[in-house]
């Protein structure tokens, strides 16, 4: 060979292939995305015009079949794991890189949406369907994830982190199966559920792309949400003890009115929850009086005490806020105000800063607007920061609705979560996390 010739070869080698670039991705398909998302619709709707689609009903099962056959036609090699997770990888170049992990869930609440869920799952069904039509091939495998049973408690990404506690097996939901036969039901193995246990460090990182299920994204106008990670949750019964008494006989200045306390401490609770900086939220949801009739003086009050917010300090020192104000509400009213923890309550998941970055880059990078926020609402991303770097993605929900038929994510709105799903997938492949 000529030596000129030799040097063009070379020239050429080392730039062909072509590095793929996060541009050569084509644009998601609204289109497809939408045809999908109303094929999904169909299993378990209802006349509301949403689905019942509970974990472990027929419709769940049918609709992880949909799914199935949608991941095949991909080309993507499909698992189901002894959780029922489903799982459909997609090989990489390099067989000893870590897996990128990414995907949400389809079941739904009763008398749910057709997007809290399925909107990640299609976005990370559009995301492979990308990657396919421009022929590039990741350096690290890609895995979709769907998981099993989100609605009912996380059930299916507790089983990766092996916290699925042996006592919620017989835990029965609206299908009417319990988690146990349910799992069994749709293609798992409750047997060998210690299987499904991943170990930390085994995936380079996880991605969930989820509506917003709050109003923030479109009362703004933007296009996507980065997730600071999810609100952790403290829950206490309430307890406040009064004198029951007639409701006629004695005197107004002579009471120890339990519910009197209880509404002073409902509104010190708004009132420390709105007053103290920052975007904690506290809520008094359930509320009961004793005996509770209408001319006895309520001599038992008991009520719920909810606190959220991404930092756990935060979570504390409202909590000690309300509590000393509680104390000093019952010495006035001659009542007694107790608090007891909850042990059901969950602790803040801050998502990794790092994939905050890759996430917020790649929408800079396709032009869309953003701000980065916090969920309120619990999702499988918060077990994964636990095996992962963990990022999230929010699309705005129309009206913030969520849980409900009229649940609503445009077409369009979906398509520019699915870009900014697929890019960081592509930018943690060429490396963005850096060493981990
Ligand atoms: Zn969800």
């Amino acid at each position: 060979m000529p030596k000129i010739t030799a040097l063009l070869a070379v020239l050429v080698l080392a730039v062909w292939p072509p590095a793929a670039s996060t541009q050569d991705l084509p644009k998601a398909s609204a289109d497809r995305m939408e045809t999908r998302i109303k094929a999904l619709a169909e299993f378990g709707k209802n006349a509301d015009g949403g689905v019942d689609r509970v974990a472990y009903s027929d419709a769940d099962k049918a609709g992880r079949a949909y799914i199935i056959g949608q991941l095949r036609s991909l080309g993507l090699e499909v698992r189901v794991d002894a959780a029922a997770n489903i799982f459909a990888r997609r090989s990489g170049t390099d067989p000893s890189a870590k897996p990128i992990l990414f995907g949400s869930h389809i079941d739904s609440v009763p008398g749910g949406g057709n997007y809290d869920g399925p909107t990640g799952v299609i976005a990370a069904i559009e995301a492979m369907e990308l990657l396919n039509t421009a022929g590039h091939t990741t350096r690290h495998p890609l895995e979709l994830v769907v998981f099993s049973n989100e609605e009912g408690g996380l059930v299916g990404s507790l089983a990766m982190r092996g916290h699925l506690k042996p006592e919620a097996l017989a835990v029965v939901n609206a299908s009417g199966r319990s988690i146990g036969d349910g799992t069994n039901f749709i293609g798992g193995n409750i047997d060998e559920i210690a299987s499904a246990t991943v170990t930390p460090g085994s995936y380079e990182a996880f991605i969930e792309l989820h509506i917003e299920q709050g109003g923030i994204l479109d009362e703004e106008k933007l296009d996507i949400g980065v997730v600071e990670g999810i609100v952790g949750i403290g829950w206490w019964d309430v307890t406040i003890e009064g004198y029951a008494n007639h409701g006629g006989t004695t005197a107004m200045n002579n009471r120890r009115d339990a519910m009197v306390t209880a509404a002073e401490l409902t509104l010190a609770v708004n009132r420390i929850a709105l007053t103290t900086p920052g975007r904690q939220v506290a809520t008094v949801g359930r509320i009961q009086a004793f005996p509770g009739a209408p001319n006895v003086i309520p001599g038992r009050v008991e009520m719920s005490l909810e606190i959220r917010d991404l930092e756990q300090a935060k979570i504390d020192g409202i909590f000690a806020a309300i509590e000393k104000e509680a104390q000093q509400i019952a010495a006035r009213s001659g009542t007694k105000v107790s608090f007891e923890y909850l042990e059901v309550a969950s602790e803040p998941a801050p998502t990794d800063p790092r994939m905050r970055k890759v996430i917020e880059k790649a929408t800079r990078n396709m032009g869309y607007s953003y701000r980065y926020l916090p969920s309120g609402a619990g999702h499988d991303a918060q077990d994964m920061v636990h095996l992962a770097p963990t990022g999230m993605i929010f699309v705005p929900s129309v009206g913030g609705v969520s849980h409900s038929p009229n649940e609503f994510t445009t077409p369009e709105a979906m398509a520019k979560g699915a870009d900014v799903l697929a890019r960081t997938i592509m930018a943690i492949d060429a490396g963005s996390l850096g060493e981990h």
